[in-house]
């Protein structure tokens, strides 16, 4: 199973806060595809449907909102509009209506990645159908159902350890860094000591390795993250 991270599309006319999303996001990592107009972003989202959209209000020839109303036609995605209306909230709210979060410019990288991991955290999209199955080896994932195979035993997950352990099998075969994973399973909202991480891997290995103390699935590289590999 390669790495899937989830597909970000950003339509926005001005180049330099294009360049601003996508390296937030990537930095996040999200993969990221971009569009200059209305008309573009809505031929990409249909040819490569992303996990969520963000969407600048003020775009040329089709206006934001419009484009956020043709969207929804075609798709339930997620939408994260993009403002330049700071002060006028009751104005952002109807404008952004049909979108499932709004944020004012100029905005920060790290407010940027935490709405959208927010959002997309609490909506149903394409890419997480019933159907989606996850596999490592002998491990299986459903996301949807949020159950654990092993070796077609059910394994009982915390929340959290199913989190984590959904978010290593999606990029498995790869190293992820213990800041991403930090961020992505508890974010950043959430004050947590960095050796919680430590010790839900070791409920996992507990759970899903046969020797614990000797992990074959879920790896240590060391000074880098963790990595799920199939045995
Ligand atoms: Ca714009």
């Amino acid at each position: 199973m390669e790495a899937m991270s989830e597909l970000i599309l950003a339509i926005e006319d001005e180049e330099p806060v294009r360049e601003a999303i996508a390296a937030a996001l990537e930095a996040s990592g999200y993969r990221v595809i971009t569009a200059c107009d209305g008309e573009e972003g809505l031929e990409r989202l249909l040819a490569e449907r992303p996990d969520l959209v963000v969407l600048d209000l003020m775009l040329p020839r089709i206006q934001g909102m419009e484009v956020c109303a043709l969207i929804r036609e075609h798709s339930e995605v997620p939408i994260v509009m993009l403002t330049g209306l700071a002060a006028e909230d009751d104005r952002v709210e109807g404008l952004t209506r049909g979108a499932d979060d709004y944020i004012t410019k100029p905005f920060r990288a790290r407010e940027l990645a935490a709405r959208v991991r927010a959002v997309l955290k609490r909506s149903h999209h394409w890419s997480s159908d019933d159907r989606e199955l996850l596999e490592v080896g002998d491990l299986v994932v459903k996301p949807a159902a949020r159950e654990v195979l092993l070796c077609g035993e059910e394994v009982g997950l915390t929340p959290k350890e199913f989190e984590l352990l959904e978010y290593l099998a999606r990029n498995a075969g790869n190293v992820v860094g213990r800041e991403r994973l930090l961020e992505r399973v508890w974010g950043e909202d959430e004050y947590i000591d960095a050796r919680t991480l430590d010790v839900h891997i070791r409920w996992l290995r507990e759970k899903l390795e046969d020797e614990p103390s000797s992990p074959r699935r879920l790896l240590t590289v060391r000074g880098e993250g963790y990595m799920l590999t199939a045995e």
